[in-house]
C-alpha cells in the first residue's frame, strides 16, 4: 500500500513537473511566434511576395506549443545549475524581450543599480520566473500600463528575519515586478500560488506560471511576497539570496549575457 501510495505520490509530481515544462517552453515559443507574426508588419516590401518561410515558423511554434502540452511525460531535471551569476544582466534581457514582444500599449521599464549584488543560480530558470510575472502583468493589463521590474540590494537584518518566516538574516537581492493592471481580489490572492489555479479564460492560462515561479525561487532559497489592490496593480517581490564577498563570476556566464546589451 505504501509503495502504491509513493508511487501515486511520484506520478503526480511528474505530471505537475511535466506541465510546468509545457508552461515554459510555452513561454519561450511565444517570442518565436510573436516575432514571425511581426516581421511581416515590420518589413512588408521583404516579406509581401514571399512569406512561406514565415509561415512554416509560425506553424511550427504553433505545433511545437501545442505537441509539447500532449507529449510531455517526463520530469524536469530537479536540481538546475548552480553558477555565480549577475541578475541584472537577465533582467536587461527580460526588459529586451518584453519590450519587443509585448503589445505597444505596455510600456516597460526597468531598474536595476549597477552594483546589483550576485547571486548563485541557474540563469534558465531565473529568467522564466521573470517572464512568467511578466506575462502575468501583461495579461493584467488588456487596456494597458506600466510593467516595471526594480531589482536593489536587500540586507535582511535579525529583526526582519523574525518577522519572516522564510528569511534568514544576510544580504538578498529583491526583484520587484509591478504592474497597473486589474489587481487581485483579496478572496482569491492566497490561491494564485496552487498549481492549477487561474482565472484566465480555457487555453489562455494553465495555472502553473505562480507555482513554477514559487518552485524555482524556494529551490534558490528565496522567497516571494505579493501585493496587490484591486483597480490599481499588483506587485511581486523576488528575494533571492545574494552572493556574499568578492567572489568573481564565471567569466564565461558575464560574456554570454554581456552579448545582449541593453
Ligand atoms: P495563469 O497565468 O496560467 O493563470 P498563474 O499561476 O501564473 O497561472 O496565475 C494564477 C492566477 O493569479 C491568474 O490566473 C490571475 O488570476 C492571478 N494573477 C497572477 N498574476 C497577476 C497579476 N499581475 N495581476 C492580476 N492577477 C494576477
Amino acid at each position: 500500500l505504501e509503495a502504491q501510495l509513493f508511487r501515486a505520490q511520484r506520478l503526480e509530481s511528474i505530471g505537475t513537473l511535466a506541465s510546468g515544462i509545457a508552461h515554459d517552453l510555452n513561454n519561450i515559443l511565444t517570442p518565436i511566434l510573436a516575432v514571425a507574426q511581426l516581421l511581416p508588419l515590420k518589413f512588408p516590401h521583404v516579406y509581401e511576395q514571399d512569406n512561406h518561410l514565415l509561415e512554416i515558423l509560425e506553424n511550427s511554434a504553433k505545433r511545437g506549443a501545442e505537441l509539447v502540452k500532449q507529449v510531455l511525460s517526463f520530469a524536469r531535471g530537479v536540481e538546475g545549475k548552480r553558477i555565480t551569476l549577475q541578475p541584472k544582466h537577465l533582467i536587461r534581457e527580460v526588459t529586451k524581450i518584453i519590450r519587443e514582444t509585448f503589445p505597444k500599449f505596455i510600456e516597460a521599464y526597468a531598474d536595476v543599480p549597477q552594483d546589483l549584488w550576485l547571486v548563485s543560480g541557474d540563469g534558465t530558470q531565473l529568467h522564466q520566473v521573470l517572464m512568467n510575472l511578466c506575462v502575468n502583468a501583461r495579461d493584467a493589463m488588456p487596456d494597458g500600463g506600466t510593467l516595471s521590474i526594480c531589482a536593489e540590494n536587500f540586507f535582511i537584518d535579525e529583526s526582519y528575519a523574525q518577522m519572516h518566516l522564510e528569511a534568514k538574516t544576510g544580504p538578498y537581492i529583491l526583484i520587484t515586478v509591478s504592474d497597473t493592471g486589474v489587481g487581485i481580489d483579496h478572496e482569491i490572492i492566497d490561491r494564485i500560488f496552487e498549481p492549477f489555479f487561474t482565472t484566465k479564460e480555457q487555453g489562455k492560462g494553465t495555472g502553473l506560471g505562480l507555482s513554477t515561479v514559487i518552485g524555482i525561487v524556494k529551490s534558490h532559497g528565496g522567497f516571494v511576497n505579493v501585493y496587490s489592490e484591486v483597480g490599481s496593480g499588483t506587485s511581486f517581490k523576488v528575494y533571492l539570496p545574494a552572493v556574499q564577498g568578492i567572489e568573481t563570476p564565471p567569466l564565461v556566464m558575464v560574456e554570454v549575457f554581456a552579448g545582449h546589451g541593453e
